[in-house]
Formats: structure tokens, C-alpha cells, sequence
């Protein structure tokens, strides 16, 4: 994919790096979550560049839990965040913690105190807020701005020992007020926070700062490239500050454009929102973005890295339609599902001149994507289920199904003329009857009649009841958080149907969790882990159509 396009602005970097030998041309990327949320789409194009870019140039990817807010984070999250990755088909050369490093970053600080780069402040967060200035006018310096070096490092020592309350100190970075780059207007770097760390414990009660943190991290390891999203480029001239003021391993930071994808929001705050206040079943619900959810969905990992090769890497943001991301899918489970007959909506359907108790076994294939590969045994006989939607009472001009004297091929089978149907006492047909031409059958049809449609079907007396769970988009609206309000008002209240008795053919009795199928002229499911041995449930992945497909076509 990236041949056909040209090397992407990362690529060209790194290559230009490599071939000036720039770290003994060794590529050392890392992923760098915080174990505060499930991973989600976004997150997963970042993957696939951090992995990417590293397997492509002979180089290795750690993976770096930026744990420096003990509130919010916690251990099943970080469980969540490798099998995640795992499941993508991306390793780690090493597992790390931005708290493994607390030690290191503590002395980091104190080497900037020590070089009288920076003073611990005893004002408020309001009145560190109030003097900070705007882009256009400068901020005020803070009247503790010049402590003795002796006096903060004997204070930053007591802020460790626990001996002040939550934000009655911080330690800052002793920069430029005046700075155009509000990030340089002396930043926070340290604060307390007596707070249980999910790994630390009750060990540290002061915090660095994510911009005392990353870089400080990310140079700790020898990080050669770390890559990041936009929003961060306006910290890279304090990442680099600190580099250049610590002499430590100068880690270069690369920005892109994050990924946006309509009709759903990423924010991991929001997301939690979703399963917190239970507008979803948990993270892993289906209609969810996350990693866990598109999984559980039938989404495949080729698909997903697939889906984030073809968005490519830019350095403008934009919104990518989930159409492609559903196209994506879709061309990937084409190629690996198993067809089966599944009836949603089954009304039955009785073939007057079948033999009565005779059966047959016909053979399907599992895959046309795949000619010469494996058959299965499908039953056959007089009794079958249809879809109701597929007979017409009073056939409209063009209706290539099944009405009173019309023809169809039941698929894998014969052609069938349906001659009769009977109401039942609310006035809903409950039987169909046809007649079915024996010398008709699938693969070696001798009887010369013509027909233009072909149904699906499910032999009765050995039909499985099925659930169905029917997805739609979570919201109603391309970008919810863009909206007036609250994005919670614009969630989509068809976005989950539940389809209680359909029937299956019995194929499907064995299926596992995670068994990926196209139910023919339906779509493509997945079998749920909420199934049982009396009932199988499947999710929608997606419907066959594929609109995104269609427009790129038409254009
Ligand atoms: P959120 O805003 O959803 O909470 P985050 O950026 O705080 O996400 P992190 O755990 O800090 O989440 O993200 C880990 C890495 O994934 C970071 O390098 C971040 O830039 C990247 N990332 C997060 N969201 C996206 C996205 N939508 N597209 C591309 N990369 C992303
Ligand atoms: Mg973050």
C-alpha cells in the first residue's frame, strides 16, 4: 500500500535518520497508553505506525504505561491494553511504566533546581492560573519565583515526604513569562497528590507533570523516534528544553493528525461515560470503537490494520467515514467467512409434491471466494423456512421472489412455483405451498426453466433457533461532540435490534465464539460470548451492502 502511494512523511524521516547512521541507525519507537480506558480505533493507528514503522526499519516498539495520574488509572485497563495489542498482531520488545521511572524523574527535577531551572510555589492553582497571561499578553512572575537553590530542593524534598496537602505546593520550571509558547510560562511540573497509584501504591505522594514525564521517559529508554498526535506539537519545544537542560538522550517527537472517525466519539472520558451511565452494555459492547468492542463485533485485525494503512499518515486532521472502515472489513471477511442460510423473519414453506419423510443432503460451499474448497452438508425436504419478506401476496411488477405463480431457486437446491398460501386468523400467511422440479437441482439443472431469483432457506424439522443482534451507529449524528449539548442527546436509539427467532440451518450448532459467518443476502455475524448450548446469539458485523464501496466506484 505505501509503495503505491510513496513513502509517508514518518517514512522518510526515519529513513533519512537511518541513512546517516543518527543513533547508530537503530529505530526505537514505543506506544505510550495511559491505563485510564480501553484502547480504541484511534489509538490503533497509532499502533500500527509505532509497530509499523519500527518493523519496517529493522527496529523494535516498547510499550510504555504513562501511569502518572494514580486516580484515573488502573490495572484491568493495562490487562485490557495488551491483549489489545496482542490481538492486533503487534509485540513488545519491553513492557514499561512511566513509574518504574519516579525515582529517575525525581532526580531529573532536582537537577533543574540545582541548576536553578526551577523553584517550588507555594500559590494556588487559581493564582498560578490568573497570572499565566494570554497568547498576546505576558504572565506575571509568581512571588516564590526566587528561592534560594538550598530552599526548593529542601522543600521539593518534604513535598516527597508527604509533609504538605494537595495543592499546596507544586514545583514549576523557571523559563519565560513572557513566552509567546504558553507551555514556556514557567509549567508545572511536580504536584501533590496523595492518591493510591495502582502500582506504586502509597509509595510517592508528588506526581511529575505528562510534560515532565514523556519526554523524560521516552529519553530514559533511548526512544529514537516518538511519535505522537498533533495536539502535542506545541509541547515539543519544552520537550526539547528538557532534554537540552537535563543532557540527557536526545528523543526526537514527531507529530500526525489523530484519527477521527464519524458517527461515534474516541474520548476515553466520554466513552466511560457511555459505560459508567450504561448507554452501552461495557466497553466491549459492540456499537463501542474500542479494540475490545469492534472484536466482540466481528471486526478482524487484519481489517483494522488494513483500515489504518489505507487512511495513511498525514499531518492534517480530518474526519474519516466509518463507511471505510466497515469497506474494510467487509473485504476481509469476504474472503475468510463461511456462507450459511440463516431466515430472520421464517415463515414456512411446504413443497406439495416432495415425498412425504424422504430427506436429502445437498452440498454448500462454504466459500466462493475460495472454488475447490470445503462443501458442507446442508438437509433438505418438504418442510422449509423462507423469509417472510421474500413472498408477495400480490407480486409487484419486477419481484423476482416467490408469489402466487411465480418461480425462484431455492439456493443449493431446486427451483420451486409457489401455488397456494394459506392466512391464519389474524390474517398473517403462516404456510406457503409449492411444487418443486426434481430434475432442477443446484449444479445440475436439466430443467430448462428460467428463473431470475434465488432465496434462502432453512430446512424445518432440523432448524436451529437463533438470536440476532442487529447494529447500527451509536450516534445519529457525524460528530456528536460537536453538537449543542450534550453528545449523549444525539446517541442513536435504534443503534442495538434484537432479532429473538430467526432460524438457522443446523451447520451452525458447532460454532464457537468468535466464529465469523455470511448469512447469505444478510450480512456477516459473529458468534457472541454470550451464547449458550440452547441458544446461539449472533452479532451483526455488518450488512453485505457496502455503500463506501459503491461511491468510490461511482467517483
Ligand atoms: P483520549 O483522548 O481518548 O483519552 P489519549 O490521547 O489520552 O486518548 P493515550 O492513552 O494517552 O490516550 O494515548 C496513547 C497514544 O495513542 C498517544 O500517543 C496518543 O497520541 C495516541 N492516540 C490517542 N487517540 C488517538 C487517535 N484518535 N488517533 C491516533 N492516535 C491516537
Ligand atoms: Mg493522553
Amino acid at each position: 500500500m505505501s509503495a503505491e502511494k510513496g513513502p509517508n512523511f514518518l517514512e522518510e524521516i526515519i529513513t533519512e535518520d537511518v541513512k546517516n547512521n543518527k543513533h547508530e541507525g537503530r529505530v526505537l519507537t514505543r506506544f505510550p497508553p495511559e491505563p485510564n480506558g480501553y484502547l480504541h480505533i484511534g489509538h490503533s493507528k497509532s499502533i500500527c505506525l509505532n509497530f509499523g514503522l519500527a518493523r519496517q526499519f529493522g527496529g523494535k516498539t516498547n510499550l510504555r504505561f504513562d501511569d502518572t495520574n494514580p486516580e484515573a488509572e488502573e490495572t484491568e485497563y493495562v490487562e485490557s491494553i495488551k491483549e489489545d495489542i496482542k490481538w492486533l498482531g503487534f509485540e513488545w520488545a519491553n513492557e514499561f511504566y512511566a513509574s518504574d521511572y519516579f525515582e529517575k524523574i525525581y532526580e531529573f527535577a532536582r537537577v533543574l533546581i540545582k541548576k536553578g531551572l526551577a523553584y517550588v510555589d507555594d500559590s494556588t492553582s487559581e493564582q498560578i492560573a490568573s497570572t499565566k497571561g494570554t497568547p498576546t499578553e505576558p504572565g506575571r512572575e509568581s512571588p516564590f519565583r526566587n528561592r534560594t537553590m538550598e530552599e526548593n530542593l529542601d522543600l521539593f524534598e518534604r513535598m516527597r515526604k508527604g509533609e504538605f496537602k494537595d495543592g499546596e505546593k507544586v514545583l514549576r520550571a523557571k523559563i519565560d513569562m513572557a513566552s509567546p509558547n504558553m507551555h514556556f510560562r514557567d509549567p508545572i511540573i511536580y504536584r501533590i497528590k496523595h492518591s493510591y497509584h495502582h502500582r506504586t501504591k502509597n509509595e510517592w505522594c508528588i506526581y511529575p507533570m505528562y510534560d515532565f514525564a514523556h519526554g523524560q521517559s521516552d529519553s530514559i529508554e533511548k526512544i529514537t523516534h516518538s511519535i505522537c498526535t498533533l495536539e502535542f506539537e506545541v509541547h515539543r519545544p519544552l520537550y526539547e528544553w528538557f532534554i537540552e537542560k537535563l543532557e540527557i538522550f536526545p528523543s526526537r517527537q514527531y507529530e500526525f493528525a489523530r484519527l477521527n472517525l464519524n458517527y461515534t466519539v474516541m474520548s476515553k472520558r466520554k466513552l466511560l461515560q457511555l459505560v459508567n451511565e450504561k448507554y452501552v452494555e461495557g466497553w466491549d459492547d459492540p456499537r463501542m470503537p474500542t479494540i475490545c468492542g469492534l472484536r466482540r463485533r466481528g471486526y478482524t485485525p487484519e481489517s483494522i490494520r488494513n483500515f489504518c494503512e489505507l487512511i495513511g499518515v498525514a499531518r492534517r486532521e480530518n474526519i474519516i467515514d466509518v463507511g471505510l472502515l466497515e469497506h474494510c472489513v467487509r473485504e476481509d471477511l469476504n474472503k475468510i467467512a463461511t456462507r450459511v442460510m440463516v431466515v430472520m423473519d421464517p415463515v414456512k414453506l411446504i413443497i406439495s409434491n416432495y415425498p412425504e419423510g424422504k430427506e436429502e443432503t445437498l452440498a454448500g460451499e462454504n466459500n466462493p471466494e475460495n472454488p475447490g474448497g470445503e462443501l458442507r452438508e446442508i438437509p433438505f425436504g418438504k418442510e422449509l423456512f423462507i423469509e417472510m419478506e421474500d413472498f408477495m401476496e400480490t407480486p409487484v411488477k419486477k419481484f423476482f421472489r416467490l408469489g402466487p405463480g411465480l418461480f425462484v431457486r431455492l439456493k443449493h437446491a431446486y427451483i420451486i412455483r409457489c401455488d397456494s398460501f394459506i392466512k391464519n386468523e389474524l390474517g398473517i400467511i403462516s404456510e406457503i405451498h409449492c411444487t418443486y422440479f426434481p430434475e432442477s437441482k443446484s449444479g445440475n439443472d436439466k430443467s430448462g426453466i428460467a428463473v431470475k431469483g434465488v432465496i434462502h432457506w432453512v430446512f424445518a424439522p432440523q432448524a436451529i433457533r437463533v438470536e440476532m443482534r442487529l447494529y447500527d451507529r451509536l450516534f445519529k449524528v457525524e460528530n456528536p461532540s460537536a453538537e449543542e449539548g450534550d453528545f449523549k442527546d444525539y446517541l442513536n436509539p435504534a443503534s442495538l435490534e434484537i432479532i429473538s427467532n430467526a432460524v438457522a440451518e443446523p451447520f451452525l450448532k458447532k460454532s464457537k465464539t468468535g466464529d465469523k459467518f455470511q448469512f447469505i443476502r444478510k450480512g456477516y455475524f459473529c458468534v457472541d460470548y454470550e451464547s449458550s448450548s440452547e441458544k446461539i446469539i449472533f452479532n451483526r458485523t455488518v450488512p453485505l451492502k457496502d455503500g463506501w464501496g459503491k461511491e468510490q466506484k461511482k467517483n
